[in-house]
């Protein structure tokens, strides 16, 4: 059985995991324009090859859904906790999260 925590913990723990899932999100339309721009303007940047920043794009994207697989959890029950950043409860478990 998973130990019990207390309302307080837990609403800390969901602000953590949103603050960290805030930052990933601008991290991540970050590096997605910033390859766009390094696309369109080689002059700029210098010259990479159109597969080279597609694999990039890859590569960033493939880690933003792996951090938010592991992030974006309810700090209760551990389950994903779906599309919605500012949930108010956890629709597994029930538990509020702020
Ligand atoms: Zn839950």
């Amino acid at each position: 059985m998973m130990q019990k925590r207390n309302d307080k913990q837990i609403m800390r723990d969901f602000w953590l995991r949103q603050g960290r899932q805030f930052i990933a999100i601008a991290v991540t339309l970050f590096l997605v324009l910033l390859l766009a721009v390094i696309y369109k303007r080689p002059d700029l940047f210098g010259e990479y090859s159109k597969n080279t920043l597609f694999a990039t794009q890859l590569v960033v994207i493939s880690a933003f859904i792996g951090f938010t697989a592991f992030n974006w959890r309810c700090p209760s029950c551990k389950k994903y906790l779906g599309k919605d950043i500012n949930k108010r409860v956890c629709r597994h478990c029930r538990t509020r999260l702020r």
